[in-house]
């Protein structure tokens, strides 16, 4: 069967795809192994970053998430050793978005299929590549459970399928992976109440990390994120350790009456990974496929929203007018660079080793100094290229700022806390 685009993974970064491929009047295969409109992935934490905001309008997911009750976060606390770095009002930081992904995931999906040109085949597990006589990606072989293959035929297949990615391994795409020091759990409350400044908080505790996020239907997400070293302890008996971290938390969430209404979820282990996003002709890799980042900084859905938005937007009008695909290939390549800067700087953190002066100087120089609070925010919400922070002119003014808090000339930094 032919196609102008095949999507393999029918989750955001392929939802996304198709929803925007569909729109531009192309036929496009949406191939999903899983079976059921409601599957949806369970080890993501779903805060999808302001970054991601102007694709959520432009492709109308916002007011659907919204009407799922999805909870928006408009300003993060983010706690350091001198006080609260507190969202400034009129920043212009676009706010960020958090649906639990069992009802985004769906929702993504009842969208996608609902687009006029969009076949969503469910229960279709792509099991080979069609390749054509130059070595271009020509189509995908796809399975229904039986012995029954099933070829589809497109001018360009979309890897839409996730972190272990078969059609990248099909194609023998190279994989670049890093190591992640910290591990990470969370859990849901009914009637916590949060102590921080904002409508959400961030603890940057050097290695740890800990955030306390509104989530649909009124729960509160209270997420760890320790170093390795600590793995010990949470291996011993979690739910103990993990309560002990939240204690602990400086104007941390009171959960005296707070009902948790989840297991705790999370992963010892998740180390980065990495592919060229345009590795071969008639082949292009999107979210997690192309880059699976450090669940930390909360990149990963982000990424998978505008990385899909970005192919579609340099590829749909030559698939649709038979147009020249490589050069619009090579056009997406240079969009993805805006997250490849970003994981650059994520594989980094993901060491979970002590910050550097200048990074303890910019969150205590934010605390007091509102553009460069607001940098800090553009910055973890992905809403600018990192240069809006990481400029000289800024690191000055952030290092004499952050003198200036500190009497002793040395910017003060949270010490590690909650340990024992
Ligand atoms: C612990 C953890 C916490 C996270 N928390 C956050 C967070 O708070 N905020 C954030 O932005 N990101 C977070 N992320 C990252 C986020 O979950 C991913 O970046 C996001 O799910 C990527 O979406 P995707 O569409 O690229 O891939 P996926 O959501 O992984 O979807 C891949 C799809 O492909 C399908 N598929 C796979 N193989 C095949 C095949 N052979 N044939 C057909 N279909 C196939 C799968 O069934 C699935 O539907 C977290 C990740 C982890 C691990």
């Amino acid at each position: 069967m032919d196609y102008d685009v095949i999507i393999v993974g029918a989750s955001i970064a392929g939802c996304t795809a198709a929803t925007a491929y569909g729109r531009a009047g192309l036929r496009v295969a949406l191939v999903e192994r899983q079976r059921s409109p409601q599957a949806h992935k369970t080890l993501c934490g779903h805060f999808v970053l302001g970054g991601a905001h102007d694709v959520l309008q432009r492709m109308g997911f916002w007011q659907p998430m919204l009407a799922h009750g999805a909870a928006v976060t408009t300003g993060l606390g983010v706690w350091t050793g001198s006080g609260w770095v507190v969202p400034g009002t009129g920043s212009a930081v676009p706010s960020a978005i958090s649906l639990r992904r069992s009802k985004l995931d769906p929702l993504l999906r009842e969208i996608a299929g609902a687009t006029p040109g969009v076949d969503l085949l469910l229960g279709h597990r792509v099991v080979d590549l069609v390749e054509g006589p130059s070595g271009a990606v020509a189509g995908v072989v796809v399975s229904r459970g039986g012995a029954e293959r099933i070829v589809l035929r497109a001018r360009l297949v979309v890897a839409a399928d996730g972190h272990h990615s078969t059609v990248a391994r099909l194609a023998r795409v190279a994989e670049d992976s890093a190591p992640n020091n910290r591990f990470l759990f969370w859990t849901y409350y009914e009637g916590a109440t949060m102590n921080g400044p904002g409508d959400g908080q961030v603890w940057p505790l050097d290695p740890d990390t800990a955030v306390c996020i509104r989530v649909d239907d009124g729960l509160t997400q209270v997420g760890v994120f320790p170093a390795k070293d600590r793995l010990p302890e949470f291996t011993a008996d979690r739910a103990a350790a993990f309560d002990r971290f939240v204690e602990r938390l400086p104007d941390g969430p009171a959960l005296t009456g707070a009902r948790r209404v989840s297991n705790l979820v999370g992963t010892t282990d998740y180390p980065c990974i990495r592919r060229d996003p345009t590795p071969r002709a008639g082949l292009a890799l999107i979210g997690d496929a192309a880059t699976a980042s450090d669940p930390v900084p909360a990149v990963g859905c982000g990424w998978a929203f505008r990385s899909a938005a970005w192919l579609a937007d340099a590829t749909a009008e030559p698939l649709a007018q038979g147009g020249n695909l490589h050069r619009a290939l090579r056009s997406y390549r240079r969009a993805h660079r805006f997250i490849d800067k970003y994981d650059a700087l994520g594989r980094q953190e993901a060491l979970a080793k002590p910050p550097t002066a200048l990074q303890l100087a910019v969150r205590t120089a934010a605390v007091s100094d509102p553009d460069i609070a607001r940098r800090l925010a553009m910055f973890a919400m992905r809403a600018a290229d990192p240069s809006v922070l990481l400029n000289p002119k800024v690191m000055v003014r952030a290092l004499v700022g952050s003198r200036m808090r500190t009497p002793r000339g040395r910017p003060s930094g949270p010490s590690r806390l909650a340990t024992g």
